[in-house]
């Protein structure tokens, strides 16, 4: 495989999709061996089929405020692979919303999906829908105007969409309502649904849970434990709340959240009614977090990033590049030991680049944030069967998942001074799967 061509040629057929083409550049350049190790990959062309998504469907949504006005919005859905399962992956409402981001996201899926062990190939949508200071009203009205053009093309064996940043329980909700009215069927279409209607036990814990899985097994991997670590956590949606209620039960103590208005220092610690207080803020729609500061007499720092704190463990959990070569300098010069992408592309490659060369454990979005996917799995699997399973056997299951994932890391990102680069074991790991299901199914 020549990396460097292939770039290239993506760069010139796609110009200007700049997350699309570093999540590409990242998973190429750290598969490049194991892909040499098999001349069947190249002769197959696995390399060039796999960087560009199956199918992109795009469309126009329109709907009606509160004022009567009319608005429209975008709608897209990118099918990327599903040499493995049905394409499955998170819808994004967000104003920032354009194809090279769903295009990454949907590449990065894959390779996660992969590496949850279970069938799900990959996927992603979303709008530039901006739920921000809308009504309830307006919401819903939205969401069923957007499920009105998506619904032609998922279904339950095909496409199984589910949240991301903006998409939650409500969203998901009246989705799923205006699906099920236009297909005639109930089914586990989307997952991240209320209980009351297929939605899994666990499924709104499962991303920030399951990072939190991964990375005690990577701190007890290093001959450390996380009990008594100060942890720097970035947003405060729902994955940076599972991740602060996990942490906090397993003895660290977290001091930071974020929002796009600044962050939170709490010196005291985030936990109990604190945590449940994300959620309250969250809900009011207005994505600002400094009123957690007046309510709980903590630090306001605005316009700045939690990374220029001391802590032992940095857990970003917002959005994607949210932590830069700057932010990994301030934090390898405050002492930082591991940083944990709970956000899908969290680092920049610079960042990860100084993470690397300075040998701190760094796990990347794809394994540490696949619980949340992984558990959306699960409730797949109890749709199909018409059952639900009770939160210990979701949890156990969620456990043993990540526990696969950390392990296939080891397998495949040791490197020969023993330094273990989970991104390398990852994107390899979650490769190796795909590439060999599309060869043993040949050109489609
Ligand atoms: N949006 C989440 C992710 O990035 C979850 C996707 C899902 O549950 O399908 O993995």
């Amino acid at each position: 495989m020549n990396i460097e061509k292939l770039m290239q040629l993506l760069e010139a057929k796609h110009p200007g999709e700049t997350e699309y083409l570093q999540a590409v550049h990242e998973v190429l350049s750290t598969i490049e061996d194991a892909y040499n190790d098999h001349p069947e990959f190249e002769k197959a062309k696995i390399a060039e089929r796999l960087v560009e998504p199956d199918r992109i469907f795009t469309f126009k949504v329109p709907w009606v405020d509160d004022r009567g006005d009319v608005q429209v919005n975008l709608g897209y859905r990118v099918q990327f692979n599903n040499a493995i399962g049905p394409y499955k992956g998170g819808l994004r409402f967000h104003p920032s919303v354009n194809l090279s981001i769903l295009k990454f996201l949907g590449f990065e899926q894959i390779f996660k999906n992969a590496l949850t062990t279970l069938p799900m190939g990959g996927g992603k949508g979303g709008s530039d829908f901006n739920p921000k200071g809308k009504s309830d009203g307006e919401v819903m009205r939205f969401c069923q105007a957007f499920m009105t053009e998506l619904w032609r093309y998922i279904g339950p064996e095909t496409d199984v969409p589910a949240g991301d940043i903006g998409v939650g329980g409500r969203e998901v909700g009246y989705l799923y309502g205006m699906y099920r009215k236009l297909a005639r069927e109930n089914s586990g279409v989307l997952t991240g649904k209320n209980l009351e209607f297929g939605g899994s036990l666990i499924r709104p814990e499962a991303t920030g849970f399951g990072g939190l899985y991964f990375v005690k097994q990577m701190l007890e991997t290093a001959g450390t434990s996380i009990k008594d670590k100060t942890i720097a956590i970035s947003g405060f949606g729902n994955v940076a709340w599972g991740a602060a209620l996990k942490a906090t039960e397993m003895g660290a103590k977290v001091v930071t959240i974020s929002g796009p208005d600044g962050y939170i220092y709490d010196e005291a610690g985030i936990s109990g009614q604190k945590i449940d207080y994300m959620l309250e803020l969250r809900a009011t729609c207005n994505d600002i977090v400094s009123p957690y500061a007046e309510k709980f007499g903590a630090n306001f720092v605005p316009d700045k990033r939690p990374w220029e704190q001391k802590v032992d463990i940095a857990l970003p959990c917002a959005t994607q590049n949210e932590l830069n070569e700057e932010d990994a300098q301030l934090l390898i010069k405050n002492g930082v030991m591991c940083v944990a992408e709970i956000s899908n592309m969290g680092c920049t490659p610079e960042a990860i680049e100084l993470f690397i060369y300075h040998k701190i454990m760094y796990g990347p979005g794809k394994a540490v944030n696949a619980g949340g996917v992984a558990t959306s799995g699960l409730e797949m699997t109890q749709n199909a069967m018409h059952i639900s399973w009770p939160a210990q056997e979701v949890d156990a299951r969620l456990h043993l998942i990540m526990s696969e994932i950390h392990a296939q890391c080891l397998k495949y990102g040791r490197d020969s001074n023993g330094y273990i680069n989970y991104m390398k074991g990852a994107n390899i790991a979650g490769f190796l799967k795909v590439a060999k299901a599309m060869l043993a199914q040949g050109v489609i």
